[in-house]
């Protein structure tokens, strides 16, 4: 073999390409020069030579080699660098993207879908679900889901997940929700049941890869995100990474709507408690005073005749005398319970006025539909034959009532029909009591 032949073999192996070769020769015409460096010879040096000479060439190609091989090692960290930067800057626009979806949502369900819904276009997966422990059952309940893809086999896996729970520990959820640690299944419709409890459905549905992060707050589960992708696919540290950050995020936000919705409850029970008579668990005189005014003002739109009847316990200072003041509290409960179920229609409110004094509101009836009310009243307490022994009219307890009815105006005010109620009241006392009377605007 020449030296071209060897230089040539040399150039042609990666493993040897980029030793240096410089060529010694007696040949001194200036093809042969051409050649050598055309076939990737680094120089060329004549005989005879100068041992000094040919070291320096050596030294000076080795040093060359040592500044390309740097060169080359700085280039790759660039652009390692630059891969590097560009997959945080995409990173960095998915949480911006995440984080903004979820301070628009007006509730807990739709923060959940628009998660879904975001890390799905962004990894580039085909289905999410939420799932949500009930505190209630201990298990975890379906929220929301996003599908990218949708064909009636996953509308089933899909029907399924809103009827489906999972215990602690039952299932991808289950086991995400008692381990609190992110978990992957590379192909779950060739999970066995034990592992994944709906291979059957996933199969159907063309489900594979699948993997769920937990959203915590301390220790305490807010909820779990479930990923599908219709391609089986080993653990991506990257995609579980990047969920897992997300969910990180979401669990603020999740806090505050799932104590707002506590607040809201709270809030309605506190309502319902201040508006209620604590003995005779019917409407309180607060209440009472607010519904009236409304129906005032509503009837007055409308046109429409506003009743009211007060309705009194007779010779109810006798009874407590004679009974004690807690038969007397049972007695009041009773009568309570008569007034309110002899009340039909939705709007209607039977109120507890104050001590043995009960309102009841009709609005859109007229005196007519008023007096029936009363009469099924005064009826009804009579029929309930509590004994009243010391009554001056009756062996049992009796009451009187008073009826007014209006058709409200600007000029008038609802305590214009109170105070009309309150004088057919005192009239139905005068009358003997166990009876109505009734006084209207124009007999005022
Ligand atoms: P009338 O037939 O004229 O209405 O006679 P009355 O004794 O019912 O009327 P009065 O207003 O003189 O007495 C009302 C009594 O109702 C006074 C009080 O002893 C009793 N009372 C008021 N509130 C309560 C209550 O919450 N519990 C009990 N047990 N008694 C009450
Ligand atoms: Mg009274
Ligand atoms: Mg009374």
């Amino acid at each position: 073999m020449n030296g071209f032949a060897v230089c040539e073999q040399l150039k042609a192996n990666p493993e040897t390409q980029n030793i240096p070769v410089i060529f010694i020769s007696a040949l001194d015409d200036g093809i042969n020069k051409v050649k050598g460096f055309q076939i990737g010879g680094n120089d060329y040096v004549t005989k005879p030579f100068l041992a000094e000479e040919v070291l320096a060439r050596i030294r000076y190609q080795l040093s060359l080699q040592t500044l390309q091989r740097q060169l080359q090692q700085k280039n790759q960290m660039l652009i390692e660098q630059n891969q590097q930067l560009q997959q945080a800057q995409h990173e960095t626009q998915f949480l911006l993207e995440a984080t903004w979806a979820i301070e628009k949502s007006q509730s807990l369900e739709e923060a959940i879908s628009t998660v879904l819904d975001v890390v799905c276009q962004n990894i580039a997966w085909d289905y999410g679900e939420g799932w949500l422990p009930n505190p209630a059952n201990g298990v975890l309940e379906y929220v929301a889901q996003f599908n990218r893809f949708s064909h009636p086999a996953l509308e089933r896996f899909q029907e399924q997940s809103r009827l489906i729970t999972f215990a602690f520990g039952q299932g991808l959820p289950g086991r995400i929700w008692q381990s609190q640690e992110p978990e992957w299944i590379e192909d779950c419709s060739s999970c066995s049941d034990s592992v994944y409890l709906r291979t059957q459905l996933a199969v159907e549905a063309g489900l594979k890869a699948a993997f769920g992060v937990p959203i915590l707050a301390g220790d305490n589960l807010l909820a779990i995100l479930v990923f599908y992708q219709t391609e089986a696919s080993p653990c991506q540290n990257r995609i579980l990474k990047l969920v897992q950050a997300v969910a990180t995020q979401l669990s603020f936000p999740l806090q505050q709507a799932q104590l707002k919705q506590e607040l809201q409850l709270a809030n309605q029970e506190l309502q319902r408690l201040a508006n209620l008579d604590g003995l005779t668990q019917i409407a309180n005189r607060r209440h009472f005073d607010h519904r009236l005014q409304q129906e005032w003002l509503r009837m007055q739109r409308l046109q429409l005749p506003l009743s009211l009847i007060l309705c009194d316990v007779d010779y109810f200072k006798r009874y407590n005398d004679y009974y004690g003041h807690l038969v007397g509290d049972d007695c009041l409960v009773q009568v309570a319970q008569t007034l309110y179920e002899s009340v039909k229609r939705a709007a209607d409110l039977v109120a507890r006025y104050g001590g043995e004094e009960f309102a009841i509101i009709l609005p859109y009836t007229d005196i007519k539909g008023a007096v029936s009310v009363a009469e099924r009243i005064r009826i009804g307490v009579l029929q309930q034959q509590i004994p009243h022994a010391d009554s001056l009219i009756s062996q049992v307890v009796t009451v009187s009532l008073g009826i007014s009815s209006i058709i409200p105006t600007a000029t008038d005010s609802p305590q214009f029909l109170l105070k009309l109620a309150d004088d057919a009241l005192y009239q139905a006392k005068k009358n003997g009591r166990n009876s109505y009377s009734v006084a209207s605007a124009t007999s005022a």
